[in-house]
């Protein structure tokens, strides 16, 4: 089975409901108060959702489907990819993978790497479509019929009595964990860290002290403001702090290890088994987390998993697109991937032109038994539809 094309296109619709309320996480250009964050090219607009998917064509009429993806992929694979996939045998992922990883000089991780990722996860579709299986089947899964989901609080107003009472309605729809976002990093000095802890401390009462509780920074701090917060955090018991630093900064998320009894969490912004082999054997992180999407795609997910298994880290994959992570825990042992993240706010976004549309009840998303991951666009949503060229 050949692969004949390699198509990028965007669908579009308008509608009325503003996502403009959200509150932002804290950021690592917010160390400079005074510059303004750029939003992303394919953030929902108040007006108008837009969604961007690639497409793997077949000789033999079979396809596969991933998205949304982002355009900074999108113009790594027209450029680099679609040209040295085309003609090859689209059911040899493992062979795909390592040519893809050996393409380029600079494609070992980073943008290239999401792109890689992304023609990975449309190859399992295409060949869970082709063999009319849900990818986890073709993992060896399921595993289990549901994957546990922890709530991810994205965009939720982190004012006190606001966010602990949002935390507690989540609690009480069967979600057996949840993640807050930290606002507030070193460029808005000691008040934001007492903001910060204000947060923290509301949720954690909200929620009682044996609910698992999760915080992130998105990569915002540096190694001194990170240690006074985890420190400061010890009492409230989290279950983990994510992205305090950069992730490439190995040794220096090992020290924080060393400064307080709070576990650290990391991965989504790393790529490949090689990066996570750094952070496993310099003992600096308590949870990976890489994602599908991005570390490169579902076929080094799997590996990964494997990986980290056997430091007896677990892995929590991370969900910017939910389904490649979702198929991926489902193949896997509780053990090695006891969850997945589910954006709460988000998810209804990213999720917006499929049908069916995946969601946690009681805290768990049941796994699809579609063919391939599942991902149906839903022509009666698409407004308008265009083919992407560079
Ligand atoms: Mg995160």
């Amino acid at each position: 089975m050949k692969i004949d094309d390699i198509i990028l296109f965007e669908v579009r619709a308008a509608r009325s409901e503003s996502p403009s309320s959200r509150t932002r996480q804290a950021l690592p250009l917010a160390l400079y108060p005074h510059v303004e964050h750029p939003a992303p090219p394919n953030k929902p607009d108040a007006s108008f959702i837009r969604a961007l998917y690639v497409e793997i064509q077949t000789d033999a009429g079979v396809s596969g489907l991933f998205g949304p993806i982002e355009r900074d992929q999108a113009f790594i694979i027209a450029q680099q990819l679609r040209p040295f996939l085309l003609g090859r045998d689209a059911l040899g992922t493992e062979l795909l993978f390592d040519l893809m990883l050996r393409l380029h000089r600079h494609g070992r991780s980073g943008l290239f790497m999401t792109a890689i990722s992304a023609l990975d996860c449309a190859l399992w579709d295409l060949k869970g479509k082709a063999w009319n299986q849900p990818v986890y089947r073709l993992l060896g899964g399921p595993t289990r019929p549901a994957v546990p989901a922890y709530a991810s609080m994205l965009g939720y107003s982190i004012e006190p009595d606001a966010a602990a009472a949002t935390a507690k309605g989540f609690q009480a729809q069967g979600y057996a964990a949840q993640k807050w976002f930290f606002r507030y990093g070193p460029g808005e000095g000691a008040e934001g860290m007492a903001k910060n802890l204000a947060m923290a401390q509301a949720v954690r009462a909200a929620v009682g002290p044996h609910y698992p509780l999760m915080f992130d920074a998105y990569m915002s701090w540096t190694l001194p403001y990170a240690t006074q917060m985890v420190q400061a955090l010890e009492p409230l018991n989290p279950t983990w702090m994510e992205e305090p630093l950069p992730p490439e900064r190995v040794s220096e998320f090992a020290r924080l290890r060393q400064a307080s009894r709070v576990p650290l969490a990391t991965g989504e912004h790393i790529y490949t088994r090689w990066q996570a082999k750094e952070l496993l054997v310099n003992g600096a992180v308590d949870y990976l987390q890489n994602d599908p999407d991005w570390t490169g795609g579902i076929t080094e997910l799997v590996k990964i998993a494997a990986l980290a298994s056997a430091f007896e880290v677990p892995l929590i994959a991370h969900g910017h697109s939910l389904l490649p992570a979702l198929h991926v825990a489902g193949s896997q042992s509780p053990a090695a991937v006891p969850m997945v993240e589910f954006l709460i706010y988000h998810q209804p976004n990213k999720q917006f032109f499929h049908n069916p549309s995946y969601t946690p009840e009681n805290g768990e998303v049941k796994l699809p038994d579609l063919p391939g991951l599942g991902i149906v666009l839903d022509e009666a949503k698409i407004e308008q539809r265009e083919t992407i060229a560079f």
